[in-house]
């Protein structure tokens, strides 16, 4: 098969391309070195839709990430994502903060976010009365949200195969070849073959780039973010994100509740060796407990039910660099996609689509297209019917009568149904992030080895072989009895 558009990672820029792309009538293809989408930093970071204040004016980040925030709540509710606009609060404490709010409205304003107010202290509190009582004044930005990243790239990557691209996981690329139409695209196995290229590989990009012939004129350093994440209980203790002022590294470190009702805490941010490297140390644990304090200081850190960490790709110019390579024609760079990549995915996504538009593609719109994740609408999992919805779907599927995950009631007619959604799930983590089977407090600790029963029933294989994320995580090695 040759593609039209062959694209390189299943991040959120690479799905968001897909999805914009799968309106036209193209074939177009995503190869992904891992073995399902949002595998690098799509799936860990503090999943804010930032309203853009941040970025400094003129960026194409500033211009891209207002565009995303306006475009964020009608694409979620086109695909059936949590997401939730609950606005932001930089906070400040001293003379110098206020002075670095002010700063921040004003480039907001310049960068047309609307609504941005400066809070007095009797004003912040009111709104967020766990705010530490030292704070003085905030920057409240309203059009701020919060959306779960991975679930966004799944629906992305959903409604592309329903409308008919075609993804290629475990496939890692290794060499790109210019060929007499376009370029052929190898993981060393296997070759996919394309009229145009779009690198969205994140932190790799710089290979890719090297890869045909055209190096980054920037420098991709990885920045580790590490989090705590506070169970449901804890839900309550802000309604909306907070920082502190940002300081040289970045935003600093935030409390925010997540979409899906959960409190965030983090990041922080350190330059590591490896681009791998999605450890957690006690340093890293106890520098974000130290910020989350700042903030709200009776934060229950106590009810912390996991932790995890994700790697920035941050370009050393601190600009997005998208755009088509001077040197090979059809092959577009989307590189840089630090912070906030994830808010300004949606601009991102028709900024290459005008390049490609720009560069010769013809893009005639398909008369048949699906707007949702797959011919029959958008998944909805029990736990967000109403309970008609619920009444109805146990009639059809008794299995959704069947609770698997206690703690974030998640039933065994949710899990199949991830099982064999477009982009299917087979291992347990995939299961997880489709469905939320395993995230609760016990972590899995009640529930994976009956989500592991019922991925060996459904695929038909040895439970002994059904794997956690792949890379022989054999979740189960043998019969006690
Ligand atoms: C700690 C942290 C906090 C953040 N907080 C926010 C936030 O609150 N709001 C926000 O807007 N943004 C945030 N971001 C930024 C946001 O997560 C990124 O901008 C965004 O996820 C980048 O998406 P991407 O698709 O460009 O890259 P990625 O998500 O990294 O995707 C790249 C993909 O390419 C694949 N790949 C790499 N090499 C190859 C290869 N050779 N062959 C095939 N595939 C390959 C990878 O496996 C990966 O799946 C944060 C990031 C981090 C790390």
């Amino acid at each position: 098969m040759f593609y039209d558009v062959v694209i390189i990672g299943a991040g959120i820029s690479g799905t968001m391309c897909a999805y914009k792309l799968s309106k036209y009538k193209l074939k177009i293809a995503v190869v992904e070195a891992g073995i399902d989408v949002a595998a690098g930093s799509t799936r860990a970071n503090s999943a804010i839709i930032h309203a853009g204040y941040d970025a400094k004016e003129g960026t194409l980040k500033a211009k891209l990430n207002v565009k995303g925030c306006e475009m964020m709540q009608e694409l979620t509710e086109t695909l059936g994502v949590h997401y939730k606009n609950c606005g932001s609060l930089v906070v400040g404490f001293d003379d110098y903060d206020r002075e670095q709010i002010e700063i921040l409205k004003k480039r907001g304003e310049i960068n047309g976010v609307k609504g941005l107010r400066i809070l007095d202290k009797r004003e912040l509190h009111k709104m967020e009365p766990n705010v530490s009582p030292s704070a003085v004044c905030a920057l409240f930005a309203p059009s701020a949200g919060i959306v779960c990243p991975y679930d966004l790239a799944f629906a992305l990557s959903e409604n592309s195969v329903t409308n008919g691209a075609k993804f290629y996981f475990n496939f890692k690329v290794s060499s790109i070849e210019k060929t007499d139409n376009g370029y052929a695209v190898s993981d060393g196995n296997e070759t996919v073959t394309g009229k145009y290229v779009i690198s969205a590989a994140g932190l790799y990009c710089d290979e890719i780039a090297k890869m045909v012939g055209d190096p980054l004129p920037f420098d991709i350093i990885p920045r580790r973010g590490e989090y705590m994440l506070l169970d449901k209980a804890e839900g309550k203790t802000t309604q909306r994100t907070l920082f502190v002022t940002p300081n040289e590294k970045g935003k600093g470190i935030l409390v925010t509740p997540t979409a899906d009702g959960n409190i965030i805490v983090g990041p922080n941010a350190n330059v590591v060796d490896e681009k791998s490297d999605t450890s957690v140390t006690i340093e890293g644990l106890e520098e974000i407990s130290e910020g989350a304090r700042r903030l709200v200081p009776n934060i229950n850190l106590d009810a912390m039910i996991t932790s995890f960490a994700g790697v920035r790709s941050t370009p050393s110019t601190r600009d997005f660099y998208i755009q088509e390579s001077e040197k090979c024609k059809n092959f577009i760079h989307v590189a840089g996609i630090e912070s906030p990549g994830l808010a300004s995915s949606p601009a991102i996504g028709d900024y290459v689509v005008d390049i490609l538009k720009k560069s010769g593609l013809k893009l005639e719109e398909k008369t048949d297209y699906i707007p949702t994740r797959s011919k029959e609408g958008n998944f909805k999992l029990f736990y967000d019917m109403t309970d008609k919805e619920r009444k109805i779907a146990i009639e059809k599927n008794p299995l959704y009568a069947k609770v698997v995950c206690r703690c974030e009631n998640i039933t065994e007619g949710d899990v199949v149904n991830a099982i064999h959604r477009p982009i299917p799930a087979y291992t347990s983590d995939m299961v997880k992030r489709r469905t939320r089977s395993g995230m609760g407090r016990c972590q899995g600790g009640f529930c994976n080895t009956k989500v592991a029963e019922i991925i060996a029933r459904e695929l038909g294989i040895p439970v002994d072989q059904v794997q956690k994320f792949g890379k022989n995580s054999n979740i189960l090695c043998g019969k006690t009895k």
